[in-house]
This record gives C-alpha cells, structure tokens and sequence, in this order.
C-alpha cells in the first residue's frame, strides 16, 4: 500500500500527525506530489521528515523558494522569501543546509509507475497547471489533459481533494464516502493537502492507494500551535493562519 500526500506548506503539525495516521496504516511506501514549503512557518523541519519518503516531486512552491518566485501573489512571494531565509538560516551547519538545497534541486517534475502519473499541478503542466473541480465544464482542456494519462494520474496543487472521471464528473471524498475503485478507466486523483486545504474541510488531506483501491483520509492536527507559529512570523501575514481554520 501506498500512502499520497503533497502540498504540506510548511505546517509542520499537520505533517506530523498525518505521518502518525499512516503508520497505522499497512503502508509501504510514502510518495509526496511537492509543495513542501510555502505559506508555514515550519519549512526547514518538514523538508526533513519528507526526505524520507520514497518518491518526491517539485511543486511549484519548492520551485520559488530555489529560484526567483514567478507568478505567486505578494503574501505568497514574501512567504517564500521568509522561506527561503529559513533554508539558508545561519543557525544550521553548512552540511545540513546543502542536503536540503540538495534535495529540493533534485526532485523531478513527474513520475510514472505502471501506467499510474504522478505531477504536482496537471499531466500538461507538472508544476503549474491546476485542475480545479469546476473544470469538468471545460470539456478542451479537460480531454487534452486526458490525453496524457495512460490509467490514472494522481496530482495536487489547488488543495481541493476528489476524483475526476472521464466522463468529466467530479467526486469529492465525502460524496463517495471517502473511496474510489479504479476500474480500467482513466481517472484523475487528486490527493488534496496535508498543510492547508481548501475545500472547507480543516483537517489534514490524504490518500492511499492500495492495488486499485483510493482511501481518501482526514486527520485532525494540532491547529492553534500553527496558527500561533504563523502570527509570530511578520513576514507570514496572519490570514495564512485563519484560512486554515476555515480549510479556505
Ligand atoms: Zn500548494
């Protein structure tokens, strides 16, 4: 069994709890679709737990803080330049530094495995592209993207967790009670966010996927400790707590 989590953003508690909730789980491996850093206060702490996962990609948030921020919003740009100060904190050693830059320059874009695509933002797009629940009206870009997925590919990116059908209809977890059965047709998956969902749902994202079998899991976490790490932080404005109150 395989557990997918992307979109982490730095939310330390929220990783940590999550990584807890899958060990309870028969799983044998961890993929992280990207987007460790980002809008938390905790970015250099959650690089280190999820180097020990089996399978990392970049997302577009690891991307910024590595090289110059393109197309970020002001209170998301100045997070990644915080960020990024963090990365390169005096208070670490050289050697621990260089192995985080290390790993974050390394992370590829995709990854395929039988079939199964693994991206940050879109089969089209790895790192950028989002595929929000609303673009089952958008039936173009929909089957373009389509196109590129031999079975099934798993993304993250908007923090809008749910299954897409090519049939173009959307399912979020609650509506399926939390599981999908891959039955031969493509699907898009996306996992949702371990760090900041927004799909009105505070709790931690995930997913596992076992042969052809998608759980969709939420885990509580200990909120007010990131809340409180957020506001201490000048530089990470004060609404990137309160959204995740209200998984907005
Ligand atoms: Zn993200």
């Amino acid at each position: 069994m395989k557990a997918i989590i992307s979109d982490i953003h730095s939310n330390l508690e929220a990783l940590q709890a999550v990584l807890e909730d899958i060990k309870k789980q028969p799983v044998d491996e961890i993929y992280c679709l990207g987007d460790i850093v980002g809008y938390g206060p905790n970015p250099r702490e959650c690089v280190d737990l999820v180097m020990a996962c089996k399978m990392v990609l970049l997302g577009n948030h690891d991307q910024g803080a590595m090289f110059d921020p393109e197309g970020f919003n002001p209170p998301a740009e100045k997070a990644i330049f915080w960020t990024r100060s963090q990365l390169e904190s005096p208070s670490d050693s050289r050697q621990q530094k260089e192995k985080r830059w290390e790993f974050l320059a390394e992370r590829p874009r995709s990854h395929k495995e039988n079939g199964f695509l693994f991206v940050h933002g879109s089969a089209r797009n790895p790192l950028n592209e989002y595929v929000f629940p609303e673009d089952i009206y958008n039936q173009r870009k929909m089957e373009r993207i389509f196109a590129l997925v031999e079975r099934s590919c798993f993304q993250g990116h908007t923090h809008v967790p749910g299954i897409f059908t090519e049939s173009l209809q959307f399912h979020s977890p609650d509506e399926i009670d939390y599981t999908f059965k891959l039955d031969g047709r493509k699907t898009l998956c996306n996992v949702g966010s371990v760090g900041q969902p927004r799909d009105g749902d505070w709790r931690a994202c995930y997913v596992l996927l076992d042969n052809e079998t998608i759980r969709f899991r939420r885990v509580e976490y200990d909120i007010d400790t990131t809340v409180k790490k957020i506001y201490a932080v000048p530089d990470l404005e004060n609404f990137l707590g309160d959204r995740l109150r209200d998984g907005r």
